[in-house]
C-alpha cells in the first residue's frame, strides 16, 4: 500500500503508458507522454482529469488506479437494470403478443412481427452499447490519439 502523494510518479490512467508526476508548486499532476492535466486531490486519494466535462475521475486504491468514472455519476445496479430491461422489454413485449396473435402463416407481412421484434433488440441494444462506448472508451479514444507520440518515444527510446 502506497498513499498517493505528490512525490511520487504514477502511471497514467489515460495513456497507461507515460508516468505522471506533479507539477511543482501545484497540486495536479501531468503526464509526460499524453500531455493530460490531472487534479490531485489528497484528502479523497484521487486525481481528476478537467479537461473534459462532466470530469473524469480515479481513485488510487494504494497500488493502481480503479477504472474511470465521471464525476457525480455513479454507475449502480439500477443503470444494468434498466439497461437490461430497455434492451429485452421492446422485443419481449412483441413477442408476446406475436405468441397471443400468431401472424396467420402464408398471408402477405407474415415475417413483420418477427423482423420488428429483432429489430427492436437490435435497435436498443445498439442504443445501451453506445451508452457504454461513450462512457468506457473515452480513455481509450484518448490512448489512440496519443498513440503516434507513443511511437515517436518508442523510437527515441530505441535509438
Ligand atoms: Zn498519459
Amino acid at each position: 500500500m502506497n498513499p498517493l502523494n505528490l512525490h511520487d510518479s504514477y502511471s497514467c490512467p489515460v495513456c497507461r503508458l507515460g508516468q505522471i508526476a506533479a507539477l511543482p508548486l501545484m497540486d495536479a499532476m501531468a503526464c509526460n507522454l499524453c500531455q493530460q492535466i490531472f487534479e490531485v486531490n489528497l484528502e479523497k486519494q484521487q486525481i481528476k482529469m478537467p479537461s473534459r466535462q462532466p470530469a473524469l475521475i480515479w481513485n488510487w486504491n494504494g497500488k493502481h488506479w480503479d477504472s474511470a468514472r465521471l464525476e457525480g455519476v455513479e454507475l449502480g445496479w439500477g443503470y444494468v437494470f434498466a439497461a437490461i430491461a430497455l434492451v429485452l422489454l421492446p422485443p419481449s413485449l412483441i413477442g408476446l403478443v406475436i405468441l397471443i396473435h400468431p401472424p396467420t402463416p402464408d398471408t402477405p407481412l407474415a415475417w413483420l412481427p418477427y423482423v420488428w421484434a429483432s429489430l427492436g433488440f437490435i435497435a436498443h441494444l445498439a442504443i445501451v452499447g453506445w451508452l457504454v462506448i461513450e462512457f468506457y472508451q473515452f480513455p481509450l479514444g484518448l490512448w489512440f490519439r496519443s498513440l503516434p507520440q507513443q511511437l515517436r518515444q518508442q523510437r527515441i527510446r530505441n535509438l
